[in-house]
């Protein structure tokens, strides 16, 4: 294979002094809330000296959350705060512990990562920028700090997908190339560096708060608890039951979510307790991957011997995640709230998934039974003759004709079209073209599936071509559109 170099003259141009006042990404209102909670919860760290910085990816889409004009953020700019570092202060490497396919780890915490910053964004609502391969920390554990250029175009990619298809998920901001070589097990060695920085609501995990009750800190365990309901449930501040409302509202979100990544066919694959936000939403993306024949048992990361974070458990690990978010939270709060608030997950989990699939199946509401019938036959064919998932959708979009209401001319069962056909007759015929445009807008015409993304890799790695990342990011980005 050839050998990409990276080039000199990048080295030489990023070495000259950039007008920092300028830049834009350096002038946002930054502000302190994390760092505010005191040295408990994190350490002060400095980013690494890279040989030289080039800008592979960058999301204006999230530039215009910021309030920020395009135009006026320029490469360099993102070369300067996002590779470079320059000019914020502290950075912080965020302190957590978490179980780790099932297991407690107390060694663990931003070990190539630091939070750069918050900010407001135009919604009002407080981001984070988080780094992945900065540099070293105290919490590396012998790891070199860094990124994988092919770890970052995947997590740029994977946040990309999910956004697109309405899951609540972090961004990828910026993927800086860093001209290092990396040694990695799962990749070809040498392979190419990055520094990705990530746009999330908050990298406040699971495993922050067990950290907390590992130490027996209950005093802390609620200065963090204040501290989420005042920026990321301030709805509850200042009510009385404020603790159980949270955790009943985090078992909502975080159901919610896993049917989200049910429906669009994604596995996460490393769904450790440091990996879950406190928000609910969606973010760090290792080996995950959207799954192509429809199988429970799929599983995405090459060292999950047993499955464990299959496609198909998803729901339950996350329902697990909670249950022992229990343990710290029951230090300031009483055990039957927390109780009661997990005691919601299978119901949410089951709406939203039934809710999902339908309209996946062209319906925006259908009642029950008939919809419970029709999603359950529809999962159950899937599982039973190992059709490709979404195929399928795409399939029945493309197939769809108002006349199925008459007769179904679609392979499947004679059941499942008995059922469809019901479906379609609680609907008045006005309404039949509206089962068109739901087909259309929820069933994605690319997906991106392992093979897309092995082949874009392998033309940036074999001949520094980046044409195909782009037409794939562009194809994600408007999922439902035939691709150009
Ligand atoms: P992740 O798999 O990215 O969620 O990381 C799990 C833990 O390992 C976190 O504490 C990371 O900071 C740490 N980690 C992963 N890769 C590296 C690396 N190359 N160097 C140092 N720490 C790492
Ligand atoms: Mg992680």
């Amino acid at each position: 294979m050839p050998q990409w170099v990276f080039p000199r003259e990048v080295r030489r141009l990023h070495n000259e002094n950039w007008h920092t006042c300028m830049n834009p990404l350096l002038n946002l209102s930054y502000e302190p809330a994390f760092a505010s909670l005191g040295e408990d919860f994190s350490d002060e760290v400095a980013a690494a000296e890279f040989p030289g910085e080039i800008l592979r990816f960058r999301n204006d889409d999230v530039l215009g959350q910021l309030g920020l004009k395009v135009e006026d953020v320029t490469d360099a700019h993102f070369v300067e705060a996002f590779g470079k570092f320059q000019e914020r202060k502290p950075l912080l490497a965020m302190r957590y512990h978490g179980y780790q396919f099932g297991t407690y780890n107390p060694n663990l915490g931003d070990g190539r990562g630091f939070l750069y910053g918050q900010v407001r964004g135009k919604d009002r609502e407080l981001y984070d920028f988080g780094t992945k391969g900065s540099g070293t920390t105290p919490y590396s554990r012998g790891g070199d700090g860094r990124l994988t250029l092919k770890g970052g175009v995947r997590e740029a990619l994977a946040s990309e997908a999910l956004h697109h298809l309405g899951v609540r998920t972090s961004r990828c901001l910026s993927l800086i190339e860093t001209g290092e070589g990396l040694y990695r097990g799962d990749e070809p060695s040498p392979t190419r560096s990055s520094v990705m920085v990530r746009f999330s609501r908050s990298h406040i995990r699971f495993g922050t708060f067990e950290r907390l009750h590992y130490f027996g800190r209950k005093d802390l365990v609620k200065q963090l608890l204040d501290h989420v309901i005042t920026y990321y449930y301030p709805h509850l501040e200042g009510q009385p039951d404020a603790y159980a409302r949270f955790f009943a509202e985090l078992v909502q979100r975080v159901a919610r979510l896993v049917a989200q990544w049910m429906s669009v066919g994604f596995c996460h694959a490393v769904l450790n307790t440091d990996n879950m936000s406190i928000t609910g939403e969606s973010f760090d993306y290792g080996p995950f991957a959207f799954m192509d024949a429809y199988n429970p048992k799929f599983t995405a990361a090459y060292f999950d011997h047993f499955g464990q974070y299959s496609y198909g458990n998803q729901p339950r690990v996350c329902q697990w995640n909670l249950g022992m978010l229990q343990m710290p939270l029951a230090l300031v709060m009483p055990i039957q709230d927390l109780e009661a608030g997990l005691g919601g997950f299978t119901d949410a989990y089951d709406t939203a998934y039934q809710a999902l699939i339908l309209k996946k199946l062209g319906f925006e509401k259908l009642s029950d039974p008939l919809g419970e019938d029709l999603v359950r036959a529809t999962i159950t064919f899937l599982e039973t003759s190992h059709s490709g998932y979404h195929d399928f959708f795409l399939n029945l979009t493309n197939s769809f004709q108002v006349q199925w209401r008459e007769n179904i001319t679609f392979t499947m069962p004679e059941a499942w079209c008995k059922l469809y056909q019901a479906s379609l007759n609680t609907l008045p015929m006005e309404e039949m073209t509206s089962v068109g445009t739901c087909l259309k807008h929820h069933n994605p015409v690319t997906v991106l599936l392992r093979p897309r993304i092995e082949t874009a890799w392998e033309a940036i790695a074999e001949a520094d071509d980046w044409s195909e990342f782009h037409r794939l990011l562009k194809a994600i980005q408007s999922p439902f559109e035939a691709e150009s």
